[in-house]
């Protein structure tokens, strides 16, 4: 302990200072728990295709709840494994043209782990400037030299991996990317990664359920699904409307990922209730491919109401670029009944604080004119 300084007063002292910077630049977050009974249309979840609350989703969960118990008990390689996990792995596997899944507990994991056991001290991973945030942690904790590509340009891929020293390198981006709903050059990143021997992990969080026929995703869009060298990362909160992740592979990199990935070997098994949810979910997706189509036709609305680019995926940005700005559109959206995602930097760049809308498949003609009044008045308000 250094003489004569309180701990106590050291850190409040700089909480207090944080804090009062962060609200000066309109960067302070609430958080605002739902409540029973809410009202307000729902245009910031990623429950993109409406099945949440779908009857077979809540049976899936309650079977499996009832089957297995509430938690997983251990951790995947003692007694976290179900064969509900097992199916749920081939049934995702299956259906985005993959040899192979791994079930993780998340999304987040499923890239941290991923990332970290295919590269490592010694490789080169190079990640596109605007990969999630779990891509950019999974990079920092890899130990790899980490190379950010500004965004998406393949030039700077392709000369990182061109002039590398390393031997082994992972090219890592989002298919959708986050903020932005844009899509990711995938063919093109392939065939750089072909042309200089490097892995290629798409995550497809935003991808699947919304993008490739029946909601396969960008990969298999793009017609390269199966390829040995594409590592595909997944969501289950999402359009599949539960919790948890998913990495879908080769049987190789699946073996491997059970013998390496930390956030695999050393996180519980993901809760058996959500995957039956997503089991359950995936089921409705297949049966009814048009989902996926009916979330870019939502998207394609609200992109209309608010002039924002043509969309390519459920998420619609509406740049308003000052922090404070996108806090008050977003009060006054929800003043007005509707629940719209606010984006401000470290999330977004300095400067381009946002509405983030999403699309859901779902959305009726009743609560799409009520949008469109909504933010009709809100956007000339916020501009004026
Ligand atoms: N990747 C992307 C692109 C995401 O948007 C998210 C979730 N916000 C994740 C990964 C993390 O997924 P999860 O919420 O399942 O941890």
């Amino acid at each position: 302990m250094v003489p004569g300084v309180s701990i106590d007063r050291t850190f409040t002292t700089w909480l207090d200072d944080v804090e009062d910077r962060r609200r000066a630049a309109g960067l302070r977050r609430e958080l605002r728990p739902r409540t029973p009974g809410n009202a307000l249309i729902d245009l910031a979840s990623n429950d993109y295709l409406g099945l949440v609350r779908h009857p077979e989703v809540l049976h899936g969960a309650m079977t499996a709840l009832r089957r297995w118990g509430a938690g997983a008990t251990g951790s995947r390689l003692v007694t976290g494994s179900t064969t509900e996990h097992e199916l749920l792995e081939t049934e995702l596997a299956e259906f985005v043209g993959a040899e192979a899944g791994l079930v993780f507990s998340s999304g987040y994991t499923a890239n941290l782990g991923a990332v970290t056991a295919l590269s490592g001290a010694g490789s080169l991973i190079v990640s596109d400037a605007g990969s999630h945030a779990s891509l950019v942690d999974a990079c920092r904790l890899s130990r790899a030299r980490v190379a950010v590509a500004p965004h998406s340009d393949l030039d700077f891929v392709r000369s990182a991996l061109a002039t590398r020293p390393e031997e082994r390198a992972l090219v890592v981006t989002d298919s959708v990317f986050s903020a932005d709903g844009d899509l990711a050059p995938l063919v093109d990143l392939h065939r750089v990664c072909r042309d200089h021997g490097a892995f290629l992990v798409v995550d497809e969080a935003h991808g699947v359920g919304v993008r490739g026929a029946g909601g396969r995703g960008l990969v298999h869009e793009v017609g390269l699904a199966g390829e040995p060298d594409i590592v595909v990362t997944a969501t289950l909160s999402k359009s599949l409307a539960s919790q948890g992740g998913a990495v879908l592979a080769s049987e190789k990199v699946r073996a491997h990922l059970v013998d390496a990935a930390r956030t695999f070997i050393f996180d519980t098994g993901l809760a058996p209730a959500a995957v039956g949810a997503a089991r359950a979910a995936l089921a409705v997706l297949r049966r009814e491919p048009d989902r996926a189509e009916s979330v870019l036709d939502r998207a394609r609305d609200l992109a209309r109401f608010t002039g924002a680019g043509t969309p390519e995926s459920a998420v619609v940005s509406v740049i308003l670029g000052d922090p404070q700005r996108a806090v008050d559109a977003a009060a006054a959206c929800r003043e007005q009944g509707l629940h719209v995602g606010c984006f401000r930097p470290p999330s977004v760049p300095e400067g381009t604080s946002r509405l983030r809308l999403t699309a859901r498949a779902t959305l009726d003609a009743d609560e799409l004119a009520r949008i469109e009044t909504v933010l009709t008045d809100v956007l000339t308000g916020a501009s004026a």
